[in-house]
């Protein structure tokens, strides 16, 4: 049907259609209602906050300086978005956004309802850019919700505390009102982000939920550079740019660190990648060698794990994969490391441990996962493994030998009727095999 003979009716109905198909319904109630009462608070808000400081607002020296800010955060986001996306992908649950150098320039040296038109007006330029690329739309506008919030109540709160806030004087009083509006500002957008989190995903561990220390470093230069470039725009305004530049330096080595982690970790469970475990255990065999000290490889394979993915799904699979990741490192020293090696298979490198003592850190394990109840969608989940263990010097010198061992052990256990611990069938007699 050509699109020129839709009724009035039919567009409402596609309308109706749209709202209906909004990912936002599938949210559990909870957290829905979390997400619109923050979106219904930052619309009254951000109205209050105009309404309050309107006079303030028109003015020549505000309104170029909400255009500065603005500009310079929209150029930041054109130029970054790409690696933006990157450390989305990359990075956990919470991230703070580096725009918030921006917004927190603006709680500082703009009135308070530009504040929050400033960092509204930088979610909108994301949320077009978003749109093009598919990207879930209340997640954006929950983001700049919190942001706007923060960045409210890091106004007022510096202003409470310094009335003259907006010209930086110098003194102790506006270095308290800085630290305590940054703090708050950090806090409302953490606490805000965690909330909602917490609420439609389910997960309950706090550290899991709580960004990652290199996370909150990346999030304090943030507001730093935010003070610093108030002040610049202030004395040196010229001088501005300079954060720009400065700004990408900091979101390209922050990027490349968690390139480094990515490049190491196995995404599913967030212990080591096979390649990351090889290349360490290598050479903590050659320092045990230097050292004479024993160590022992385990490498260990879920038993009838098939059976899972069959009947509980895939995903409740991954999350198997995941608690026996966890239950792994429990059971194992700091310095022990461990990765998935890949599909349902473990593999740990023991340090200085002989191979009577190794055995008995694999029994450990094998019966900590048989004590595993993991919920599944219907029922719970409990499961066996089993484990093939090599040892140096008896079983091999170089660690392909040890690994290639052990997968001969576990081969033994497989066929020996599963849930148990095998050492190889035999010892080779040298490099040869
Ligand atoms: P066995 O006791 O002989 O080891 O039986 P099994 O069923 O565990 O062994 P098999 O090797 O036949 O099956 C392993 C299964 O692991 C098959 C595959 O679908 C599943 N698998 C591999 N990688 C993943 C993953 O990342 N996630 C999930 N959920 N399943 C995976
Ligand atoms: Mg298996
Ligand atoms: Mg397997």
């Amino acid at each position: 049907m050509a699109a020129s003979s839709l009724t009035p009716a039919d567009g409402r109905a596609r309308r109706l259609r749209t709202v209906r198909s909004w990912r936002l319904w599938s949210v559990p109630p909870k957290a829905l209602a979390l997400i619109i009462g923050v979106e219904v608070l930052t619309v009254l808000a951000t109205a209050v906050s105009l309404v309050t400081s309107y006079s303030q607002c028109l003015t020549v020296s505000a309104t170029t300086r909400l255009a500065a800010l603005l500009l310079l955060s929209i150029a930041y986001s054109e130029i970054t978005h790409r690696m933006q996306r990157m450390r989305r992908y990359l990075g956990g649950a919470v991230l703070v956004g580096l725009h918030s150098v921006w917004a927190f320039a603006g709680v500082l040296i703009l009135p308070i309802g530009y504040s929050a038109v400033l960092v509204c007006g930088v979610f909108a330029v994301a949320a077009m850019r978003r749109r093009q690329q598919k990207a879930v739309a209340y997640r954006v506008t929950y983001t700049g919700a919190t942001v706007v919030l923060a960045t409210l109540a890091a106004k007022v709160v510096a202003t409470a505390i310094q009335p003259r806030i907006v010209t930086l004087p110098a003194g102790a009083l506006t270095a308290l009102a800085i630290t305590v509006s940054a703090a708050a500002f950090f806090l409302i957008n953490t606490v805000l982000v965690i909330g909602v989190i917490y609420l439609a995903s389910g997960v309950h561990s706090l550290t899991a939920l709580l960004p990652a220390r290199e996370e909150l470093g990346l999030e304090m230069a943030t507001l730093v550079l935010g003070v610093m470039t108030a002040d610049l725009y202030l004395r040196l305004a010229w001088l501005i740019p300079a954060v720009l530049v400065l700004m990408l330096l900091l979101q390209r080595s922050s990027l490349v660190s968690q390139l480094e982690i990515a490049a190491t970790t196995d995404s599913k469970t967030g212990l080591l990648n096979a390649a990351a475990w090889q290349e360490l255990s290598q050479r903590e065999l050659l320092r045990a060698q230097r050292e004479e000290a024993p160590c022992a490889v385990l490498l260990m394979d879920l038993d009838h794990f098939k059976r899972v993915n069959d009947t509980a799904g895939h995903l409740a699979g991954d999350a198997v994969l995941k608690a026996i990741g966890e239950a792994l490192k429990r059971e194992l020293r700091g310095y022990d490391a461990v990765a998935r090696f890949g599909g349902e298979e473990f593999v740990v490198f023991l340090d200085d441990i002989g191979l009577e003592e190794a055995c008995q850190v694999a029994e450990r394990i094998l019966s900590r996962i048989r004590g595993l109840v993991i919920p599944g969608p219907r029922e719970r989940i409990s499961l066996t493994a089993s484990i093939g263990l090599a040892a140096y010097p008896q079983h091999g010198e170089v660690i392909t030998q040890l690994i290639e061992q052990a997968d001969n052990a576990l081969y033994r256990a497989k066929r020996t009727g599963r849930d148990r611990v095998e050492l190889p069938p035999e010892t080779p007699t040298d490099g040869a095999g």
